[in-house]
């Protein structure tokens, strides 16, 4: 939702109010202590007096905005933004945006990647034809796939191709990807910087997690806990940490040094995601301390996978918040 859609929608804050309410208790408000339905009119600061308990209540009571002392308003301003920045925003950037100081735009920030940190732990089921990468993110940007260039004949991706079409599987991407960067860039390994591995289903939804260690080990352990591994083929790099991927998945390895696409076999999907992953760290956050980098980069996979409907992302997010924790 834009800015524009908001102010209309939610002039003040009591339509903010109302519709939080809606979002946390359904038509009717309750009361955040006892759950009684039988309240007082709404006073004057906007809360409820419960005829059961006796307690003064609200809709943020026992919420992750439980104490705040920003306006709902505001919060509502500052999760359409976030939600419509598709390359990252800064926090600097969302105080001047919502007029609230550094620390607390810093805060609530953060409070809203943590949610969508674990708003993306529910995917669990990449299938089809997935891509596996690897990024540090720091590090100089990344060689692309040429789209114009045209590969020698490979008769053993041929084979592969051939076998796996018959199963089912299409390799040929929806979407292409336009982003491109020097030649002699430098890759991310070898660099000193903060490995992220991701996962995306062509067409369709990315996971990404900040590793330590790139080992097989680690590797197969996010295989196994985001795809399908039956019904999916894996498309990686020869990066030697996938070298016993086949045991667990269908698995084709594209060797860069060769080329980077091969008849619909690349990574480009994942490539297009580490684009806006690298860019928006880059040039938004600058610098990001390996503490908080799982959820910048919860940021990013979480606007990703909503990237077609920013009014969910909105209700989803306002939803995650007004939780009763
Ligand atoms: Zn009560």
């Amino acid at each position: 939702m834009n800015l524009i859609e908001i102010s209309n929608k939610f002039p003040n804050e009591l339509s903010c109010i109302e519709y939080a309410e809606n979002l946390r208790f359904g038509k009717k408000p309750k009361c955040a202590y006892c759950g009684s339905k039988l309240l007082s009119n709404r006073r004057i600061d906007f809360r409820h007096k419960c005829l059961s308990c006796n307690k003064s209540t609200s809709v943020t009571v026992n919420t992750h905005l439980h104490n705040t002392r920003i306006p709902l308003k505001t919060w509502f301003y500052a999760v359409s933004v976030i939600t419509d920045a598709k390359k990252g925003m800064s926090a600097l950037q969302l105080q001047r945006n919502i007029s609230v100081s550094y620390p607390t735009a810093f805060s609530m920030f953060h409070k809203l990647r943590e949610i969508m940190l674990t708003q993306n732990k529910k995917i669990d089921d990449l299938e089809g034809v997935v891509e596996m990468d690897e990024t540090y993110i720091g590090g100089k940007p990344r060689k692309f796939n040429n789209p114009c260039f045209e590969p020698k004949k490979r008769e053993d991706l041929d084979k592969q191709i051939k076998y796996y079409k018959k199963e089912g599987f299409d390799f040929t991407p929806k979407q292409s990807s336009k982003a491109k960067c020097k030649d002699d860039a430098k890759r991310g390994r070898g660099t000193d910087n903060i490995p992220v591995v991701g996962i995306v289903e062509r067409d369709g939804n990315v996971v990404a997690e900040v590793m330590k260690t790139l080992s097989y080990e680690n590797l197969k352990k996010m295989v196994k806990k985001y795809v399908d591994e039956d019904d999916s083929v894996l498309i990686t790099d020869n990066y030697r940490g996938y070298n016993s991927m086949k045991k667990i998945i269908n698995h084709i390895k594209i060797d860069h040094k060769e080329m980077y696409s091969y008849r619909g076999l690349n990574s480009n999907s994942i490539e297009s995601f580490w684009a806006i992953i690298e860019r928006g760290i880059m040039g938004q956050y600058h610098s990001v301390s390996p503490r908080l980098l799982p959820n910048y980069v919860a940021e990013f996979v979480y606007r990703y996978n909503n990237r077609k409907d920013t009014a969910f992302m909105f209700s989803d997010l306002l939803k995650c918040l007004l939780k009763t924790v």
